[in-house]
């Protein structure tokens, strides 16, 4: 199997929104398929400090290292930026200003938003649901890839 991490082809997941409901809990379903915001402060991964890979919660493709988190004092995890080629943007008019929505360019699962106050060196803030993301710290393997359909992801 290709090293998760540094993966440089990734084949996009046509999984129905249905089969991620086997897999994911109530809420990271809410947030994820239905791109809901979880409450702020309520995911631990706001603190998580260790060094390590925060990969998606639902596919497992790694998105952020623990080298680009920092403190927001938002409430939810924040990083300035994603492993590169890993989230994909698009415009979200749900609020009264458009906002820049991102999500996993693997199984397309809802994460966050981006805003351009961020520190340095990008100036960007991605600013995530904890509930979509798993950290896996850096003693442990990060697991393979996950398509709950069923279809074998690691041959194509
Ligand atoms: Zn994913």
């Amino acid at each position: 199997m290709p090293d998760q991490k540094t993966l440089s082809t990734i084949t996009t997941l046509d999984t129905p929104p249905s089969a991620w409901r086997s897999v994911l809990s109530t809420e990271g379903y809410r947030v994820m398929v239905d791109e809901g915001t979880e409450p702020a402060f309520s995911s631990a991964l706001d603190t998580e400090k260790r060094d390590g890979t925060f990969v998606c919660a639902a596919c497992f493709l790694p998105l952020f290292e623990s080298a680009s988190k920092f403190d927001s004092g938002t409430g939810w995890p924040s990083f300035f930026g994603p492993i590169e080629g890993r989230v994909e943007t698009k415009q979200d008019f749900k609020s009264v200003l458009p906002r820049t929505e991102y999500h996993c360019v693997r199984c397309g699962g809802h994460l966050g938003h981006v805003f351009p106050d961020g520190p340095q060196p990008t100036g960007q803030r991605y600013c995530n649901n904890g509930v979509a993301l798993r950290f896996v710290p850096d003693s442990e393997p990060l697991p393979g890839p996950r398509d709950p359909s069923g279809n074998d992801v690691t041959t194509s």
